[in-house]
């Protein structure tokens, strides 16, 4: 595959970067669960994060397919997006629904790296998958809105100066469809955090700063929505498909390092006299890995070739986020196998790896419910659910 000049150096741009933060620097964050902060801020320093922020604002303006390439990049250098890839999935509801004092106020800070917009609140204990269900809601009195209600699984949201929240606004009997009802917010956290927002840690098998956040009474100003009151949904919707594909990104960048990492060291460890990769035994889960990887990165690539042309890559987004994930999480196996015991000792990076890569056949969103989008929207089976 030929690459574009342009890309091409974006590549060696973010390897030099991820150059600064070898193996030794994760693995201490990791085992103190600590955010990666200065990670994040050489990331925003060099304007990567702020790839897909326009010109006028002070970003760069980049395709989605650039962005992508960021991603993998940082994965495939060993480094851990997941500190910081929200601020480029979260962007476009910004971008696209925000009015044009909203994106005036905060785009240029969040380029310049004064803001950080990292905390996307979604997902709720008791409704799951099933978005439409949430509970939290905001009910408009004069110029404010009063939030109530809960969020889990909200990551980086400790460190992060504004969160996308998505709240019911009209309760779910009085909406014709239920999709409508719902609103997207752009909370400043900075004016809410111990006034109305409480935010409690939960630990994780990796680590990924995530949280639980609790809204009681807390009072934000209505100028707060994006767009138009109960759309939020279909607001949120429309970004889905960039983030699929820069998580599907992500994926593939894992899946090179697992590749890499096995390959070497299967050339490198001697047993029974001989490279344990002269095994054809070794060798072919490592070459099957590859074109796996490859086959996915194909259909990542696509998908942000479409999304760039202006298309809606529902099936293609989807498609790539099982397929890179699915690619990913079998390479992470393949590796500690290759590594025998050693994938098993913290210095080596993989098991570090191996718990971080394990997340995205389930999240942002798990395979069955991508499969449940094949069947239904692109083959026209009957809806389950
Ligand atoms: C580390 C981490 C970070 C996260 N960060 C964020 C974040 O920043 N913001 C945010 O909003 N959310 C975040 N999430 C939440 C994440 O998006 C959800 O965990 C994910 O979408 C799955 O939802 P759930 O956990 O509620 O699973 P559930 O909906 O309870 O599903 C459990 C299992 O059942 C399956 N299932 C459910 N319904 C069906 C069905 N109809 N048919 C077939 N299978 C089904 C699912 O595939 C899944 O495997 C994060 C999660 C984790 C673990």
């Amino acid at each position: 595959m030929t690459e574009s000049e342009e890309i091409v150096e974006i590549r060696r741009a973010v390897q030099a970067l991820c150059a600064e933060f070898p193996g030794e620097y994760w693995r201490a964050k990791d085992a103190a669960r600590e955010y990666p902060g200065e990670f994040v801020d050489a990331l925003t320093r060099s304007g990567f994060l702020a790839a897909l922020i326009p010109e006028e604002f002070g970003g760069s303006g980049l395709s989605l397919l650039a962005a992508a390439v960021i991603m993998e990049e940082i994965q495939a250098a060993g480094c851990n997006g997941a500190s910081a890839h929200a601020q480029m999935y979260i962007m476009n509801t910004l971008l696209r629904y925000g009015s044009a004092e909203q994106k005036a106020k905060y785009l240029p800070g969040i380029a310049s790296g004064e803001l950080r917009l990292q905390a996307f609140g979604v997902s709720e204990p008791t409704s799951g998958t099933d978005t439409l269900s949430l509970r939290t809601v905001a009910v408009r009195d004069g110029d404010h809105y009063v939030v109530n209600g809960q969020k889990i699984w909200t990551s980086r949201a400790e460190h992060s100066d504004l969160m996308l929240l998505l709240a019911r606004t009209t309760p779910r009997d009085q909406v014709a469809s239920k999709t409508e009802g719902l609103s997207i917010f752009l909370v400043d956290m900075r004016e809410v955090v111990g006034s109305g927002m409480t935010i409690k840690p939960i630990r994780t098998m990796m680590n990924h700063s995530t949280t639980e956040v609790f809204f009681d009474d807390m009072r934000i100003p209505a100028s707060s929505l994006i767009g138009e009151e109960g759309k939020g949904f279909r607001y949120i919707l429309s970004g889905m498909n960039a983030e699929r594909i820069l998580i599907a990104a992500e994926c593939i960048g894992d899946a090179k390092w697992f590749i890499r990492k096995a390959t070497d060291y299967a050339k490198e460890r001697n047993v029974f006299g001989r490279a344990i990769g002269q095994n054809q035994g070794v060798q072919f889960p490592i070459a099957r890995c590859y074109a796996q990887m490859r086959a996915a990165e194909l259909m990542v690539h696509h998908a942000a070739e479409v999304y760039d042309r202006g298309g809606n890559p529902g099936e293609e987004a989807n498609m790539a986020k099982m397929l890179a994930s699915e690619a990913s999480w079998a390479a992470a196996d393949m590796c500690v196998q290759t590594h025998g015991g050693f994938g098993f000792a913290e210095e080596y990076d993989v098991e570090r790896k191996f718990r971080e890569a394990r997340l995205y056949t389930v999240a942002p969103i798990s395979t069955n419910l991508i499969l449940s989008y094949i069947s239904e929207h692109v083959l026209g089976l009957p809806r389950s659910y």
